[in-house]
């Protein structure tokens, strides 16, 4: 056992004695409203125990032998029957008169007897009565007693009383804790170690070192109380999905050694009223209770959302859990050694009260990784997986510009899937790219079959785009060409690998991609003198450009270096409102028309000026499905006039 392994063991045991639970064993709650709870049931206990007495009593009767009308009328006639009681639905006979006094239970020496019948309309019954010198006398109908009178009162009340809760609680009104309907089901865990370390996270090196502060204060509280230094009570992760802010917070927790109650904002999102807040309240209070500690509520802009004035029904659940979630964040000093950290991929949706100091004051940006990042994250994820020796993730990094982590993770085990599935042994760089080329376009789709004549289309369509590269000086490299459909939609593609991250366009640049975008369509119609819809995507795209280069980026001839913003960015007009005339919004739509209209007009001619190159590269595109961009490179060369 090594040093660390033993530190280790230590912590884990100190935390549990802290925590006075095994780590990641599950501690519940009691649920907010107690009292109110219990006082209920009290009084259905109450009610119960009422009805058992109720019910006691009644059966504390004489036993009564029910017999037939004719058994009855002969045991009257031998003088069985010595007096009868005439109730309403029934004769009751007795073996005893009146004077052996014939009250509840009280049965005379001798064994008394009981008899009853059902009354039969017999009018010489009260004559033969009479006759045989029985004692007879009638009792009225019983009245409830005064047990069952009160329930019956009192039962329909409680239904409705329960029943209105329910439905009011779902409501949204606040009424909780009645019958425990609110109760907090979920359990809160603490995850002891989590098993990351910063070694584990790459690419994004200022987001740990901004990281590192919380970690040391949360190993040394005391070295920042007693200097009496502020420290940051919340620290929120904002970053693209899959960049590695979940991560991030785990290896925080990890680095620190310190407890880590990790919750989503969808788990605070409830259907019933009130649960989330309590949540809140309870993961509040057991992180104090096993401080220091970390608080991670990922997603938080599940529950975080800005507030929209009172809306109808909806968002007060998510309201109640986020004003419980302030209020827990103010009530708490950082000195106590609870950190919270909270991730989100959408901080612009935020309620800024959320942002205030003294909340999430803190933000530390986890951004998609460079091209050395995504060399560093390659390497943690193919740390176990046996690599080929042609494989150069510098390479793989490369190609994989504009990926996240979470992108990289996946490529890398799909590449080792791919070598698994092939039956070798090491991973070779080949199902590092056919891996790429999956998580780019989406998933490979052989069985997704096209009519001849639409392939004939795509393949023009495709070599179409990367010709109109090659002839563009400047252009990115065309690395492949595939007919081959892939996930929804893409009929076939043309990949250009940029040679470097790309972080600002020129306004020639632009130019060049808006060519490269319209090669597609030009091809087909040089070919078959038509266009189709399977541009659209381009088009829309290329359009988009023009247009923002106008709007966003000044860049036209009469508003250079003006901006024309507009509410809904990107496409002006469009639903959006915006903060210019009527023509300058004509001026605009006819500036994108005709400077779109112009670069296809020239990609048109230099595609028309090829039309052999553009037929060889296609014929041998249609043959072999993908062509590599050596071998489009060579096929061009040989063919392109200029
Ligand atoms: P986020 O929370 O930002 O959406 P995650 O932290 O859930 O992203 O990332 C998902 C997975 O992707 C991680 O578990 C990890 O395997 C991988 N990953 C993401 N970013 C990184 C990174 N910067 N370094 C190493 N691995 C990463
Ligand atoms: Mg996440
Ligand atoms: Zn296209």
């Amino acid at each position: 056992m090594n040093n660390e392994q033993k530190n280790d063991k230590d912590w884990k045991e100190s935390l549990k004695k802290r925590m006075n639970i095994e780590p990641g064993i599950h501690t519940g709650d009691k649920g907010p409203q107690k009292k109110y709870t219990f006082s209920f049931w009290y009084f259905f206990i109450i009610l119960m125990a009422f009805l058992a007495i109720n019910s006691f009593m009644v059966s504390r009767q004489p036993n009564i032998v029910q017999i037939d009308y004719n058994q009855f009328k002969q045991l009257v006639e031998n003088r069985t029957i010595k007096r009868v009681n005439i109730e309403t639905e029934r004769y009751v006979g007795y073996s005893f008169s009146l004077g052996q006094i014939a009250t509840d239970g009280i049965i005379p020496e001798g064994g008394a007897q009981a008899f009853a019948t059902y009354k039969v309309e017999d009018p010489s019954f009260v004559p033969l009565l009479d006759e045989m010198n029985v004692e007879y006398f009638a009792t009225p109908p019983p009245k409830p007693s005064i047990f069952s009178s009160i329930l019956s009162y009192l039962l329909p009340f409680v239904f409705i009383v329960i029943l209105w809760r329910i439905i009011f609680s779902r409501m949204g009104g606040g009424g909780q804790g009645v019958l425990s309907f609110t109760q907090n089901k979920a359990k809160i865990v603490a995850e002891g170690d989590t098993g990351i370390r910063f070694a584990d996270v790459a690419g994004v090196d200022e987001s740990k070192y901004e990281l590192e502060e919380v970690v040391d204060f949360l190993k040394n509280p005391d070295k920042y109380t007693e200097i009496g230094g502020k420290i940051p009570k919340g620290v929120l992760l904002v970053g693209p999905p899959g960049t590695g802010k979940t991560l991030l917070a785990k290896a925080v927790a990890g680095e620190a050694q310190v407890p880590f109650f990790r919750m989503s904002g969808a788990d605070f999102v409830e259907m019933f009223v009130g649960v989330g807040a309590a949540r809140v309240r309870d993961l509040f209070r057991q992180a104090r209770e096993n401080s220091p500690c970390i608080i991670f509520i990922d997603e938080i802009d599940a529950i975080g959302r800005a507030r929209v004035g009172a809306g109808i029904g909806g968002n007060d659940e998510r309201e109640q859990t986020l004003n419980q979630l302030l209020v827990e964040m103010d009530g708490f000093d950082s000195r106590t050694g609870v950190i919270i950290l909270a991730a989100t991929n959408r901080p612009e949706i935020l309620d800024q009260a959320l942002l205030r100091p003294g909340r999430f004051d803190r933000q530390v940006l986890v951004d998609k990784p460079d091209l050395k990042g995504r060399y560093e994250i390659l390497k943690i994820h193919t740390r176990k997986i046996t690599l080929g020796d042609d494989v150069d993730l510098n390479k793989i990094a490369q190609a994989s510009a504009g990926l996240a982590g979470a992108d990289l993770a996946n490529i890398a085990n799909e590449a080792a899937l791919m070598a698994v599935r092939g039956g070798r042994k090491a991973v070779s760089q080949a199902d590092f790219e056919e891996a790429i080329e999956k998580s780019v376009a989406g998933l490979e789709r052989k069985s997704r079959i096209l009519n001849p004549k639409e392939r004939e289309r795509v393949a023009y369509h495709e070599t179409g785009h990367a010709l109109t590269a090659y002839l563009t000086e400047g252009a990115e490299p065309v690395s492949k060409i595939s007919i081959i459909p892939r996930g929804f939609g893409a009929l076939g593609y043309t990949l250009q690998y940029p040679t470097e991250d790309r972080f600002l366009l020129s306004e020639s640049e632009l130019i060049i991609n808006i060519d490269t975008l319209l090669g597609g369509r030009a091809a087909e119609e040089v070919v078959f003198g038509d266009i189709s819809t399977g541009a659209g995507n381009d088009i829309s795209r290329a359009s988009d450009l023009v247009r923002r280069m106008i709007t966003e980026f000044g860049m036209s001839d009469r508003f250079r270096n003006i901006t024309l913003p507009t509410t809904q960015s990107g496409i002006a007009g469009v639903g959006g409102s915006r903060d210019y005339s009527e023509k300058t919004q004509e001026y605009i739509d006819n500036e994108t028309a005709r400077i779109v209209n112009e670069r296809y007009e020239i990609v048109k001619a230099n595609l028309e000026k090829n039309k052999e190159a553009l037929l060889t590269i296609t014929s041998e595109l249609l043959e072999d499905e993908v062509l590599s961009g050596d071998r489009f490179e060579e096929l061009a060369k040989s063919k392109v006039i200029g």
